[in-house]
């Protein structure tokens, strides 16, 4: 806040206090309705109240600052100058509303009410005013509902299914015998006003207010009240958004899309946010109010094919404002307008939510344009890193889908809302949905319902994908389910969705609660029955090569994007891959090599010769055993130098502790092994047995585990060394250059790191006095427990590279167990002890400090050390863009996570320039 004391930021009649800087303060809502009334967008006049003003409520118990209520009565003179109508006027009442808006929008999450000023005189006034009774009693019954709802909370109680309001509105309705809302007469509506009034009386016990003023004060209350509201808190939580940031306050005249066929209420995008393609869209409602196009109560239409036709004044109007925001702010707009009498006026601007499909089409097609340049495309807000993964993710199997249409399992069509496919369970309430999610993840749900609010949140985010009966591209659903990447089919009107029932039919096919349904959110068709997936169009071009890239246009914008991206960054990116096939579609990905191959998950393919290797007694038999494994691993890794194409190939000694491959687990689920292992390696049962008991561990992750093997067990690095080697030799003399790089795990002593780098040495010096040559390749260690990365200069002397293992950093950091944390982080994060999961994103305090402290000592002793990241941490775009601030030189991440840190790491080098 520039000013501390000025509490009031007036815009209208072409000025404004505020302007699109100030949008910590004005939230986005605000400062852009000054913007717009800045740069000429006709904006009705009002006033923002600035976010500082909700924390002091907040921290006040509902108190305002001093000086508050005097700036808000000289504003509100001042719109009433500006808009040439007075507050409670018996001639002509100004009446206002009064909406949320914080830093970053949250669509539906917090409190808005429309008509404030409305009472038995001035309802009267607006009738005269406006030539309009039907108009003002529906204005002065929308209102009360509104306040009584969100103010006074008069809202179902548990025993009631329905809003008691919609229940008198829908019984108004059928003795009116009318279908819609605006079939109702002045008369009925005046009936339904008393009537609202005295639900109100009844619930509360106060009369409704009818002082304007006072109407206003208990909506500003309501409004801040509302940025602590759960759905709000939850959403914060998912978004990352600061409890502490508050939400602004904005009040602001009204305007009315409900006066006569001439008027219209509308959304609108300045291209279309789910494909990406361009051209102004949007929905719109004639004679109607806004929140009925956004509630998705009402069906509205398409402003890109019918407005055109209906009203072509309004259209050319909204498409000129559309070009002159979309240049002003170099970014698609996502506007609120409403038509009085055949002007359009503008009563929100923002930057447009979009799918990840969206999100590169856009940012690809401004730079073509020349609205923008390829840094600006890249920047974080237009393409969150994470939204990549949409561009990945599966479609219908087109076989399969077309078997499920010549079997009449098409069910219906709505809007294709938000792109994907998905196929579940039907799910028809939110809470439902979360319980089932939380009894068992890993079933598919899909959340039917007619229409939904803000307070689905939760189930919307439990479920796979979202359906509903009403509503339009720009509904509640659609917004909700497009930013959260789920698949979204909205307005599928045939839809017949009986809550009470539990059912959801199509004229007489009828489906029940848990019965399977499909929706495709790039067609918005719907299927009864599931429909098996298949991989998206860039897997098909990158991985599959089943589509030429010609062929492929969201390809060829994608591989632009990369090629900018790759332009930029300079953090390197790898993939953590085991076999040679990932490896394949990690580097088609765009990786640069493999930062990360767990060498174990190749033993698993040999359990025979690694049982007998633990469980032998001398140090020859175990060598025997450990011998025969060796060919296993050179092969492997040959696979691996092959597909790497001289790319560097980072690859771990071996890490898990032994009973992972064999312990009682084992013993008791397969109830013959004990003898089958006597039998193989000529000891006792009992010996068997007794050996695999010794083997048990209390704490196996902070046991007989990492280094600690290979140091135990000499002969067990020295294989490993000689099949890296033996394989490298091989696949150099095939005229493949070879990069190998020897990792040792869980280091803490450098004494440790001596120990195993002198047998991979040792080993490889033999293998190239054998076969008469030699290969470059570094000894390195992964940084994992604390005092590797306190140590890490001492560490360094040996260490050629490091690779900060942040599974293991975060589990000994933190000392949370990677395995067993599960049972409280929930918690954790509802009750916000934690922002986000450690083990998802870097704990930048804790881990982050290790990580910098052992970047600056193994530096400080090697000052080119190569240092990476291989623990899950390095696919996720926040941690990315920490290790590229941290001076790493790579970040190691499963295939399909690759193009989403080469995204990340580029917005980082961008941010940081
Ligand atoms: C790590 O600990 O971060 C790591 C990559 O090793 P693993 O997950 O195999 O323990
Ligand atoms: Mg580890």
């Amino acid at each position: 806040m520039a000013d501390p004391t000025q509490f009031v930021y007036f815009f209208g009649g072409g000025q404004a206090d505020g302007s699109t800087e100030m949008k910590n303060s004005l939230g986005g809502k605000g400062a852009n309705l000054a913007e717009m009334t800045r740069i000429g967008v006709q904006v009705p006049a009002g006033f923002t109240i600035p976010t500082e003003v909700c924390n002091y409520f907040s921290d006040n118990d509902g108190a305002y600052p001093e000086g508050l209520k005097e700036q808000v009565v000289a504003a509100l003179e001042r719109v009433e100058e500006v808009m040439g109508a007075r507050l409670g006027s018996d001639t002509n009442p100004l009446l206002v509303s009064c909406r949320s808006g914080a830093r970053e929008s949250m669509p539906g999450m917090m409190d808005t009410v429309l008509n404030i000023g409305l009472n038995e005189h001035s309802v009267q006034a607006l009738a005269e005013h406006s030539g309009n009774a039907q108009f003002a009693w529906d204005s002065y019954r929308r209102f009360i509902q509104m306040f009584g709802d969100v103010v006074l909370e008069v809202r179902a109680r548990d025993d009631e299914h329905e809003d008691p309001f919609e229940k008198l509105l829908e019984a108004k309705k059928a003795s009116a015998g009318v279908k819609y809302d605006s079939e109702l007469s002045a008369e009925d509506l005046q009936e339904l006003v008393s009537e609202f009034k005295a639900l109100v009386k009844q619930r509360t016990g106060q009369d409704f207010p009818d002082e304007p003023i006072d109407q206003i004060w208990a909506a500003i209350g309501a409004v801040f009240g509302s940025w602590n509201n759960d759905r709000a808190a939850v959403y914060r939580r998912d978004y990352g958004i600061p409890h502490n940031w508050g939400t602004a306050c904005n009040v602001q005249a009204m305007v009315y899309g409900n006066l006569g066929d001439d008027c219209a209420t509308g959304v609108g995008l300045t291209r279309d946010c789910s494909m990406g393609a361009p051209g102004f869209n949007g929905d719109y409602l004639i004679n109607a109010q806004g929140e009925d196009v956004v509630a998705g109560i009402r069906t509205p239409k398409r402003i890109e094919t019918s407005l055109k036709d209906e009203m072509p004044e309004v259209y050319e109007q909204l498409e000129t404002i559309g070009k002159t925001l979309e240049n002003h702010y170099q970014e698609v707009q996502d506007i609120e307008f409403t038509v009085q009498k055949g002007r359009v006026w503008l009563l929100q601007t923002r930057n447009a939510k979009r799918t990840g499909f969206a999100a590169v089409r856009i940012a690809v097609d401004l730079v073509h344009e020349g609205l923008i340049t390829p840094e600006q495309a890249l920047e974080k807000r237009r393409i969150p890193a994470d939204d990549l993964n949409q561009l990945l993710q599966p479609v219908f199997d087109p076989q399969e889908k077309a078997l499920a249409e010549t079997d009449g399992r098409l069910l219906t069509k709505g809007i294709n809302a938000g792109p994907g496919a998905a196929s579940g369970h039907i799910c028809l309430t939110a809470a439902e949905a979360e319980r089932l999610h939380n009894l068992n993840p890993e079933q598919p749900l899909i959340l039917v319902r007619r229409e939904t609010s803000p307070e689905d949140l939760r189930g919307m985010r439990a479920a796979e994908g979202i359906l509903t009966a009403f509503g339009g591209a720009s509904s509640h659903a659609a917004l909700v389910s497009r930013q959260m990447g789920k698949t979204c089919i909205v307005g599928a009107n045939e839809l017949n969705v009986d809550y009470t029932a539990g059912t959801v039919s199509v004229g007489d096919i009828v489906l029940k609660i848990g019965d399977p349904i499909s929706i495709d959110g790039f067609t918005g068709e719907v299927f009864t029955g599931m429909v098996d997936t298949t991989e998206s169009e860039i897997v098909n071009v990158l991985i599959k090569k089943t589509v030429a890239p010609e062929e492929s246009e969201a390809y060829q914008r994608y591989a632009q994007l990369m090629e900018w991206v790759d332009q930029f960054r300079t953090l390197g990116v790898r993939t953590n891959a085991d076999l040679p096939d990932q490896a394949v579609d990690a580097v088609a990905f765009g990786a640069e090599g493999i930062g990360l191959c767990r060498t174990e998950h190749m033993f698993v393919e040999h359990l025979e010769e690694i049982r007998e290797m633990i469980l032998a007694r001398d140090p020859d038999t175990r060598l025997a055993a450990i011998n025969r494994l060796l060919p296993f691993q050179q092969d492997e890794f040959t696979g691996l130098f092959r597909v790497m194409q001289g790319r560097p190939v980072t690859i771990r000694l071996l890490d898990p502790p032994l009973h992972e491959f064999l312990s009682e687990r084992h013993l008791q689920e397969q109830p013959d092994l004990a003898e089958e292992l006597a039998a193989q390696l000529g000891i006792s049962v009992e010996a068997v047995r007794a050996r695999t008991a010794e083997l048990h561990e209390e704490n196996p992750m902070l046991g007989h585990r990492g280094c600690r093997l290979g140091i135990v067990y000499p002969e067990i690095t020295a294989m490993q060394a000689r099949a890296i080697m033996q394989a490298a030799v091989a696949v150099q003399a095939e005229g493949i250059e070879v990069h190998p790089e020897v990792m040792v795990p869980l280091v803490g002593f450098q004494t440790e790191i001596d120990n195993q780098a002198a047998i991979v040495r040792e080993t490889a010096d033999a293998v190239f006095a054998e076969t008469g040559t030699t290969i470059e390749y570094q000894i390195g260690t992964m940084i994992e427990v604390p005092r590797a990365a306190l140590r890490s200069d001492e560490i360094a002397e040996t260490a050629e590279f490091f690779s900060f293992g942040t599974n293991d950093l975060t589990q000994t950091c933190l000392g949370m167990s990677r395995d067993d944390y599960g049972g409280f982080i929930g918690y954790y994060r509802e009750n916000d002890i934690v922002p986000f999961d450690p083990f998802q994103s870097i704990d930048l305090g804790g881990v982050g400090r290790l990580i910098e402290l052992g970047v600056a000592g193994g530096r400080s002793t090697r000052s080119d050390l190569k240092i990476g990241i291989c623990g899950e941490h390095g696919g996720d775009p926040a941690s990315v863009m920490f290790c590229h601030r941290a001076g790493l030189n790579y970040v190691s991440c499963s295939p399909y996570r690759v193009p989403i840190a080469r995204l990340a790491a580029a917005q980082e080098a961008l941010a940081s320039e």
